[in-house]
């Protein structure tokens, strides 16, 4: 997965009409497999199994998606925002760990490899970037219902990193992707390792944010 912020325009978040304008002007496929709006909404233009220009040679291998920031890149990413990154991410199993400049598995960043960024701009911009780092990637791999089997003190503290997500959450990213959400509820009810991996998680988590034990 590859992460950008809007270069282009936006209608009120949305970026198919922009991109759909630019094929018709131009001739030019680029794209994102998914669109990541400051409400959280969720738009998905593409399957994943198919490769859309996003990153250059990185759009030979990785998922692009991009986030609204109404042409101001410094402008954070709100909390809907990072819940629907992970939302994502976490649908599409990605790992926590940085994606390879040639392809594997993780998590990348537009201007992350030159070859990635051929016309040498800063998407997805430094405070961005900076969310996708603490409060993006500590967050990969943990499955909601996962958080309500840990100790108090860890559920604390995990929750003062980031909103509990709860089953039967409903939001427009939810209403907007009911398969994904189907996805990830029957892959928790899947889950008998819970409290191993878990364990794991949370180790996991501390050691990524530089916590001890
Ligand atoms: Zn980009």
């Amino acid at each position: 997965m590859i992460a950008h912020t809007n270069g282009g325009g936006s209608d009120q978040g949305s970026l198919l009409g922009f991109w759909n304008n630019r094929f018709a002007e131009t001739g030019e496929r680029v794209g994102a497999h998914f669109q990541v709006m400051s409400d959280g909404t969720i738009e998905q233009y593409a399957d994943t199994d198919l490769r859309i220009d996003h990153a250059f040679d990185g759009s030979r291998f990785a998922v692009g998606i991009e986030t609204q920031d109404d042409n101001d890149p410094s402008r954070p990413w709100t909390k809907a925002q990072i819940d629907a990154i992970v939302d994502i991410c976490n649908w599409l199993e990605v790992p926590p760990q940085q994606l390879a400049e040639h392809g594997g598995d993780g998590i990348g960043w537009h201007r992350l490899h030159d070859s990635w960024n051929k016309s040498h701009h800063t998407c997805p911009g430094d405070v961005r970037l900076q969310q996708l780092k603490q409060s993006v990637i500590p967050r990969l791999g943990l499955e909601r219902e996962d958080l309500s089997i840990m100790d108090p003190e860890t559920k604390k503290f995990l929750d003062a990193q980031f909103r509990l997500l709860r089953l039967g959450d409903v939001g427009p990213g939810a209403e907007t992707h009911p398969n994904n959400l189907q996805d990830i509820l029957r892959k928790i009810n899947e889950t008998d390792d819970k409290v191993d991996k878990v364990q794991a998680d949370i180790l996991r988590i501390k050691q990524h944010l530089g916590i001890p034990g």
